[in-house]
């Protein structure tokens, strides 16, 4: 099944998506800000298949980290799945010019995650 980056500095949070995603048959990476993210996705080129992005974390922020791979050919159909307390419509609209497709606020409910990671891949070629 398909491998899941996520992108979270905190490791509760990862930890826990990050369970809720291998019971669910997917594979999944992890990193704890936007340039640990971008350095995850250029080691492991062709393997992640979507991504889930916090936006406040330190280093580089999630949107940030969007906004970097949105200009990468490599890299910009990924898609991006935000996962955050951030619920300005301004930061949504930003995200969606990026490639985010959703944006989930945390705590998050696992049925409504799932769902819509089976949709969106139900989508994507890779
Ligand atoms: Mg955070």
């Amino acid at each position: 099944m398909a491998t899941i980056l996520i992108v979270d500095d905190s490791e509760t949070v990862r930890v826990q998506l990050s369970n809720d995603l291998i019971a669910a048959g997917y594979t999944t990476l992890e990193a704890s800000n936007g340039l640990e993210g971008l350095r995850m996705l250029n080691t492991h080129p062709d393997e992640i298949s979507l991504i889930f992005c916090d936006v406040n974390m330190p280093e580089m922020d999630g949107l940030s980290m969007c906004r970097e791979l949105h200009k990468d050919t490599a890299f910009k159909n990924i898609p991006i799945f935000m996962l955050t307390t951030q619920t300005s419509i301004e930061m949504k609209a930003e995200g969606k010019a990026c490639g985010v497709v959703a944006w989930i606020v945390k705590p998050y409910k696992k049925e409504i995650v799932l769902g819509g990671i089976a949709k969106i891949l139900a989508r994507q070629v890779r």
